[in-house]
């Protein structure tokens, strides 16, 4: 199954999509994450994306897509993969469609988690992260099983620099001036599918269970 996660931030987009690449066996491609690990490890692409990130801006399309294209170059894409957070506009919306057809495959579903401010709020500013194995946690929602630690890895939590009310203001303002206008570029897809992402982490996931039950994916 090939998905591409939509949605604003907080929408719950990244732990469904871990939930989803643990139970269909394919993977979770986060740009976000990606960028994170570049900016970790200080590589020419993370010293220039880290300003951007910081601000709760785009990292400029050129650096992302051919990220993504390298990506979905991997062997383990092969039979499957989820996009969380790409593309985020249009010109990476075009350039993504350049090149799945180049690699010849299609798109199966464009979920967009419809998501409340509030609600997305309250999980950005509760969010807790595993700095090594990217999981997410939440101080209320999703607290990790032993205290601030993550309970794949037992590293210690962290709050992510951008999760700060300045700059998740700013992150919504950039969704919402350069990625809803996505929202009418796949809606005249057939394979856009609109799920309410205001729904707790095991509601979200029985409304995606059932939608693709219901489109005979198993
Ligand atoms: P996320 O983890 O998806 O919330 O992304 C964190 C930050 O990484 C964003 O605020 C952007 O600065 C950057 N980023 C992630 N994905 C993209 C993308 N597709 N295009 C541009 N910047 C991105």
């Amino acid at each position: 199954m090939r998905l591409i996660l939509l949605g604003p931030p907080g929408a719950g987009k990244g732990t469904q999509a871990a939930v989803l690449s643990k139970d269909y066996s394919m993977p979770h491609i986060s740009t976000g994450q990606i960028l994170r690990e570049a900016v970790e490890k200080k590589t020419s692409t993370g010293n220039t994306a880290k300003g951007f990130m910081d601000k709760g801006e785009l990292v400029p399309d050129e650096i992302v897509s051919k990220m993504v294209a390298e990506r979905l170059a991997e062997k383990d894409t092969k039979n499957g993969f989820i996009l969380d957070g790409f593309p985020r506009n249009k010109n990476q919306a075009i350039q993504l469609d350049e090149q799945l057809k180049i690699i010849n495959v299609k798109i199966d579903f464009v979920l967009y988690f419809k998501t409340s401010e509030t609600t997305a709020i309250k999980r950005l500013t509760g969010r807790r992260v595993c700095p090594k194995c990217g999981l997410n946690y939440h101080t209320v929602n999703r607290p990790p099983k032993h205290d601030n630690a993550c309970d794949m890895c037992r590293t210690l939590l962290i709050q992510r620099l951008d999760d700060n009310e300045e700059t998740i203001r700013n992150r919504f303002k950039v969704y919402q001036d350069q990625t809803t206008p996505l929202l009418d570029y796949y809606s005249q897809t057939g394979y856009f599918k609109e799920i309410c992402g205001d729904l707790g982490v095991n509601g979200l996931n029985k409304k995606l269970e059932e939608l693709f039950k219901a489109e005979h994916i198993t």
